[in-house]
């Protein structure tokens, strides 16, 4: 059986299936064309993005985040796991995620066609992730063990939508193209099971993927920016990056921690950026 099922805390079948949407506004900035350079009024500075995702062809790694999203939703389902639509949670996600999708495009045009969607997973794992073509799941264990605010939650769901607006998976793709056995893994240790086996020859498994240091930082900047500008506060960065450090002296090494790691150097890249997003943050909370 597969560990994360086991620990699945749902016991009611969901009542529905997840609904998707579509950003209710745009988001209107002057390079919103610039793509994966980084929008021109953008306040951190993040730079062009790997030109070794090229390699890959964007359509080719958002179908397989979709695909990979559908199974484990369907497994998480068939355990009882998946949070129906009026769970108080779920709406809490869907509210944060409604607010910082509008200004996800500008990051990258692409997401002006990705079908968002977000949903909980009732798991004690500390974890949450955004597939590529904006597949967003957080697992309960990040909200209740970490006791998580709104501004923390959006710190969070906006590091990992940089992830994927980045596209860092593509990027990462690309470099490990024939070490599909690396990332079979990485589906073994988090007990993925048959679903991660077949991810894995799929050509990658998602979830499990571990981006590198700077993909890390990226996430972290481009992620503070659109909280910000969705009027979360920035600070929250900090505190969160700060439970992260503190839950995982407590925990083992698998799930977001160990792809997460908290140490003083994120905190105080996160610490130097959080001036330049301030009167983006206030700016939000005005209007
Ligand atoms: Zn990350």
């Amino acid at each position: 059986m597969c560990t994360r099922c086991e620990s699945f805390v749902f016991s009611a079948a969901p009542a529905s299936h997840a609904s998707a949407w579509q950003p209710r506004r745009a988001f209107l900035l002057a390079a919103a064309g610039a793509a994966l350079a980084g929008p021109a009024l953008a306040q951190v500075s993040v730079g062009n993005a790997s030109m070794a995702r090229n390699l890959v062809p964007a359509e080719r790694i958002e179908t397989a985040g979709v695909q990979q999203y559908g199974q484990l939703l369907e497994q998480a389902r068939a355990k009882g796991a998946l949070a129906g639509d009026g769970n108080a949670q779920l709406q809490r996600l869907r509210t944060i995620a409604n607010r910082l999708i509008p200004f996800a495009t500008p990051w990258n045009t692409r997401a002006r066609q990705w079908k968002w969607e977000v949903n909980l997973i009732g798991s004690k794992q500390i974890n949450a992730f955004c597939m590529p073509g904006g597949k967003i799941a957080f697992f309960t264990g990040i909200l209740d063990q970490l006791k998580l605010g709104d501004d923390e939650v959006a710190m969070v769901m906006g590091h990992e939508m940089a992830h994927a607006l980045r596209e860092h998976a593509r990027a990462r793709m690309a470099k490990s193209a024939g070490t599909g056995a690396a990332l079979s893994i990485g589906a073994q240790l988090l007990g993925l099971g048959q679903m991660g086996d077949l991810a894995a020859r799929a050509g990658t498994q998602l979830i499990t993927l571990k981006f590198s240091r700077s993909d890390e930082t990226e996430a972290d900047l481009v992620g503070l920016e659109l909280a910000a500008r969705a009027g979360y506060d920035p600070q929250a960065s900090v505190s969160l990056w700060k439970k992260m450090a503190v839950a995982s002296r407590n925990q083992g090494g698998l799930s977001f921690l160990s792809t997460h790691p908290s140490g003083p150097d994120r905190i105080q890249k996160l610490e130097a950026n959080l001036s330049k997003v301030e009167s983006l943050y206030r700016e939000a909370k005005r209007s």
